[in-house]
């Protein structure tokens, strides 16, 4: 028997990829700046202490990153004033594509769906099956969990948290059907 799940980013980044249909695109250095995430290439950028820790990301669904960026200036004179940040911006972009195929604009932090209860319920809503969540304050795994209660192939999972219960139930749905994660977007 392999070692059982764990809730943490290893297995968000798991769900996103096989429940959610995310393209994971690795791990970047992810910095919350002013009410925002900023996404580094390096995993510690120069100037950054990488304070936030090292994220899971995925790109975004219009990913056009396999395009060449196109700036365009109404006048040579202000195309000249923005040549070092430009090319700054550029060398950033770059580092990024290299790292994990995609620039930084595209990339977002995978949500902490093993962790976070709201996170969770996309995961949820995402397969869009009937579930049954089982709470026993009693028992060594508090929660159960069933998804796809009227109907089958389903998943179920046993787990001290809600979250981490619907991670792993949603998980054996997809293991159970990989047909369907195919035909999603
Ligand atoms: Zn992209």
């Amino acid at each position: 028997m392999s070692e059982p799940l764990k809730a943490g980013r290893e297995l968000d980044a798991l769900v996103a990829e096989k429940v959610m249909g995310l393209r994971v695109a690795g791990r970047c250095c992810a910095v919350f700046v002013e009410g925002e995430w900023s996404i580094h290439p390096d995993s510690e950028p120069a100037g950054w202490a990488c304070y936030a820790g090292i994220e899971p990301v995925y790109a975004r669904a219009d990913c056009d990153c396999a395009e060449p960026l196109v700036r365009e200036y109404e006048s040579p004179e202000k195309a000249a004033l923005y040549a070092e940040i430009d090319a700054e911006r550029e060398k950033r972009q770059s580092a990024a594509i290299a790292k994990t195929g995609h620039r930084t604009y595209c990339l977002r932090i995978v949500p902490n769906y093993s962790t976070e209860i709201a996170a969770a319920w996309e995961v949820l809503e995402k397969i869009g099956r009937a579930t049954e969540i089982r709470w026993h304050p009693k028992a060594e795994q508090h929660v159960l969990v069933m998804i796809g209660v009227y109907d089958t192939p389903g998943g179920v999972a046993e787990a001290e948290t809600v979250p981490l219960a619907i991670c792993l139930a949603a998980l054996e749905v997809v293991r159970a059907r990989p047909t369907e994660q195919e035909t999603q977007k």
